[in-house]
């Protein structure tokens, strides 16, 4: 540690420094006695006596005033980022993943220590996402990084997520790099789906739930299924490939659901599927649950700390209904991807839902994201994903 003088500073209270020294990369506004940065440049994050900490970038209109890049007296650099993003890399491979698909998540923000980056890769062609005014600022050392190591055949940002708003930034979505094509298909386990990398949710695609698909897959054998809140289809392709007798899609977005019916086509398995486009609250209010295997995986209800209960009796009425609602001899995969919720609340609300339906059910599953999801052991909050495969008798 160095207590040399340095331009770009923050300086934390006295006392505030344990979360740094606990290698958390977020440090919140309320920590901090002096900033003497602008927003969207790199700091210098030092104890109330001076000395460096760790390095980050600053921004003074979010709570998260400070996210850090690295730990120790050293500034991060260009190699810091070649190496980060090798190390993204080599995790992918390593893991498996890049042998088991070619769409994939490169870079998972805090969870590859590079907060506020999104990179997915689609079969040769990356899709980034700048979530923050620093990583706004870092973009172009990235992106030429990026075709330097991995040389894509294109780079497509997709940086259109709200929460850059409070950032201080405008929604951007624009070629970066050659040419990404309006759609590209990829394989996933063998499935092929299409991702429309320009007006798909997201970067186009969920590939958080490509281990999921896969138990799907393996449980569905002679079963109907309900796949809702579905997206493009790629729970109701794994089951109608697993050998579900048939799949009904259910989704709000009409785009969504005509991928969906695109990517049953091309897997050969479209005569057993149907879409229904409709608000999955009202379809569940208003209609039976006749299949046997129904898969429920909404957006995040909770966006914030604030919304935990409201999202906690959204979660809760959603399983309700349907743990009430199928028949005897079910499974039902339900999941949460709200990183305000963690695993063990999720569970407590999936356990009230099944005991007000007054049904016997048993967790045969609790999953998480993959490996290309890579959640910071010093930041819990990069756990998001839950899921729980019931069995209902
Ligand atoms: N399971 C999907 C990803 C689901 S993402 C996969 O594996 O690819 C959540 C989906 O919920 C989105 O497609 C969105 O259009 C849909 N959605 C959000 N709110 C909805 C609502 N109230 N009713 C129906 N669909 C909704």
């Amino acid at each position: 540690m160095c207590t040399y003088n340095i331009m770009q500073k923050v300086i934390l209270k006295k006392g505030k420094e344990k979360s740094v020294v606990h290698r958390h990369p977020w440090i919140f506004s309320g920590a901090i006695a002096h900033a003497e940065v602008s927003d969207g440049q790199l700091a210098a994050v030092c104890a109330h006596d001076g000395t460096v900490l760790a390095w980050g970038y600053y921004n003074s209109r979010t709570d998260i005033a400070v996210r850090l890049l690295s730990f120790g007296d050293r500034k991060p650099d260009t190699d810091l980022f070649v190496n980060r993003i090798c190390a993204s890399l080599t995790l992918r491979k390593v893991t498996g993943i890049t042998q088991c698909t070619n769409a994939y998540r490169l870079i998972h923000s805090e969870g590859d220590m590079l907060p506020g980056l999104i990179v997915d890769w689609y079969k040769g062609h990356c899709v980034m996402q700048s979530l923050t005014l620093g990583m706004d600022k870092l973009k172009v050392t990235i992106a030429q990084i990026i075709n330097d190591v991995l040389k894509p055949e294109s780079i497509y940002e997709r940086s259109d997520h709200e929460g850059r708003k409070k950032e201080g930034l405008h929604e951007q979505s624009t070629q970066v790099y050659g040419y990404t094509p309006e759609i590209i298909e990829v394989n996933e386990n063998g499935m092929l789906f299409l991702v429309d990398v320009r007006r798909g949710q997201k970067t186009g695609f969920f590939c958080d739930q490509r281990d999921n698909r896969k138990k799907v897959k393996e449980i569905a054998n002679g079963r109907d299924v309900l796949n809702l809140f579905s997206y493009t289809g790629g729970f109701s392709v794994a089951a109608l490939l697993g050998g579900a007798k048939s799949a009904v899609s259910v989704d709000g977005s009409g785009s969504a659901l005509q991928v969906a019916h695109r990517n049953c086509e091309m897997n050969n398995v479209g005569q057993a599927h149907e879409i229904i486009k409709a608000d999955v609250f009202d379809y569940i209010n208003n209609n039976d649950i006749t299949q046997n295997l129904i898969i429920c995986d909404p957006p995040a209800l909770a966006k914030n700390k604030a919304s935990v209960n409201n999202a906690a009796r959204g979660y809760k009425e959603l399983n309700l209904k349907i743990i009430s609602k199928c028949p005897a001899d079910s499974f039902l995969l339900t999941c949460s991807c709200s990183r305000f919720i963690d695993h063990k609340l999720f569970q407590q609300i999936v356990f009230a839902a099944c005991n007000d339906a007054g049904r016997d059910a048993c967790i045969v599953g609790r999953y998480s994201q993959p490996a290309d999801h890579p959640v910071n052991i010093y930041c819990p909050e990069t756990e998001y994903l839950k899921a729980l495969l019931l069995y209902i008798y």
